[in-house]
């Protein structure tokens, strides 16, 4: 590994670090100068058929290990990424653009708290058995580890994403290619040295980086990989149900989302306004739960749109080093212009007027970092293009409604169909409204509030199987069931 973590990143692989061999490298960037700071391999087909022949060595022990030992190796990485937070903050909040403090309470806990959940969660696992009453037999479901599969993740929460994949992957016996986002790639090369500190046996897990088209791509075509998880955006999920579909691979596809936020006038006010500040712009927006088409009971629209907008012209944008910032950069340029062009659709297709925010921002010093006004825009229907496609930024869309029925048609009304959030204290309603919402998550009178037991996943266009608890367990293993006869 190499010493100064701020330059060349290898791949991890058969529990070492090393060069891709095509000696191919792609430059990573900072977002908050919009400077290269380091590169990474650019690996191939070939990097990666040589990972998976580690990864099939390996299999052959790692899904013979006892669930104990493989418990104990799991919440032992998790202590080795919290010896690592502050360091590990630092990587992500320099490669991502994301506040420190952000990265510091939430994204390096959470990477943490997934290898210690799946380290736990692995040794309270259990198969079904079914009694065939009167036919004198009984049937056991056996639940295998299914080999060497792909775990494949975004930018946004690049840690935090990276090993919620791979903990259920291991802890349930298979052995993992990994590849994480070529745009935020430093903390994924960081874990390698703590899985082997941890004692993860060569071979469980290999980070191979590189480009979708090129890595990512080789991890789709591979024949021995035979399960892949992905997240990531829905048309780059297209593209992976596509290919892997012929070859019969087990798929979990956790993709997209423009998530509708219903706020009532019964609602606890002040806590609907914090949480939707939040909820709105956490991350620089760059969350795929965040709840960007606002919607609001006309008898306190006036009321909200005042508020609101005051407050978030109180959000302070900064370098993400500072304590202060709320917003930090966005991930790149290539992202910060296609939000702008987003923006831009007021203007050349006159879809709805700034209320605030709309304009990047210059930080002295760091003219070139991808910083950006959280911006609201007031739009005139639920059919245009803001309204419709997923921006990822700190973009959100205000418009007022009348009636249950009213705010439920524009709610579904989307390809996408992740999450949503609902502010009322009638319960009543709330049912109702759970009840009929097209997502895969209802967060009602709260925001983002995760228990890692809970099914996570969305519907229509945001994806396809359900992450979390045992459901991730299940995604990793293959079941078998087993029916004896006895006289
Ligand atoms: P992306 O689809 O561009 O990339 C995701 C990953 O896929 C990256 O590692 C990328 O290198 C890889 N990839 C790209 N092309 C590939 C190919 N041909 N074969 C294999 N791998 C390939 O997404 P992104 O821009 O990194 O992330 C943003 C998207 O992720 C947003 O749409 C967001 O909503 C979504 N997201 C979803 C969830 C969720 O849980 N549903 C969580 C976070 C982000």
């Amino acid at each position: 590994m190499n010493n100064d973590y701020a330059t060349r990143i290898q791949n991890y692989s058969n529990g070492s670090y090393q060069d891709p061999a095509s000696n191919q490298w792609i430059d990573n960037y900072e977002p908050s100068s919009g400077k290269i700071y380091g590169d990474i391999p650019n690996s191939n087909a070939n990097d990666i058929e040589e990972a998976v022949a580690f990864a099939k060595a390996a299999f052959s022990s790692w899904s013979q290990t006892t669930i104990e030992q493989r418990s104990r190796i799991l919440l032992k990485i998790a202590d080795g990424i919290e010896a690592r937070l502050q360091q590990l903050a630092e990587a992500e909040s320099r490669d991502n653009g994301k506040p420190i403090g952000l990265a510091k309470s939430v994204d390096i806990p959470r990477a943490a708290s997934n290898f210690r959940f799946f380290g736990n969660a692995i040794t309270q696992f259990a198969s079904e058995s079914h009694e065939s009453i009167g036919l004198n037999a009984i049937n056991f479901t056996l639940r295998k580890p299914i080999g060497v599969v792909g775990c494949i993740s975004p930018w946004n929460l690049p840690l935090y994403l990276f090993t919620w994949k791979i903990a259920p992957a291991i802890a349930a016996g298979n052995c993992v290619i990994a590849k994480p986002s070529e745009v935020t790639p430093m903390t994924a090369y960081l874990l390698g040295e703590i899985c082997t500190e941890a004692g993860l046996p060569p071979g469980v897990l290999n980070i191979i980086h590189g480009l979708g088209t090129t890595t990512g791509q080789a991890i789709l075509e591979h024949p021995e990989i035979k399960a892949i998880s992905f997240t990531g955006g829905t048309k780059t999920g297209e593209h992976l149900a596509r290919t892997c579909a012929p070859m019969f691979k087990k798929l979990s596809l956790e993709l997209g989302g423009k998530n509708p936020n219903l706020i009532f006038a019964d609602c606890d006010y002040e806590h609907m306004l914090e949480t939707t500040l939040r909820s709105s712009f956490a991350n620089q927006g760059q969350i795929c739960l965040c709840g960007s088409r606002i919607f609001v009971e006309r008898s306190i629209y006036k009321k909200f749109k005042s508020d609101f907008v005051s407050r978030v012209k109180q959000l302070v944008v900064d370098h993400p080093s500072s304590t202060k910032a709320n917003l930090g950069a966005l991930v790149s340029k290539q992202h910060l212009e296609k939000v702008q062009s987003y923006i831009a659709l007021t203007k050349t297709k006159g879809q709805g007027t700034i209320l605030c925010g709309g304009n990047r921002i210059i930080i002295k010093g760091y003219e070139e970092g991808y910083y950006l006004e959280p911006t609201v825009i007031e739009v005139p229907s639920n059919t245009c293009t803001l309204n419709q496609e997923e921006i990822f930024g700190p973009v959100v869309t205000l418009m007022p409604f009348d009636t249950e029925e009213e705010v439920l048609s524009y709610a579904n009304d989307v390809t996408y169909g992740l999450s949503s959030t609902l502010w009322t204290k009638d319960i009543d309603r709330t049912m109702r409204i759970s009840n009929q919402l097209q997502a895969g998550i209802v967060w009602v009178n709260t925001w983002m509030m995760r228990d890692l037991r809970t099914p996570f996943g969305g519907v229509k266009a945001s994806g396809v199987g359900r992450e979390g608890g045992f459901e991730a367990l299940r995604f990793f293993t293959e079941s078998k069931n087993v029916c004896i006869k006895y006289s």
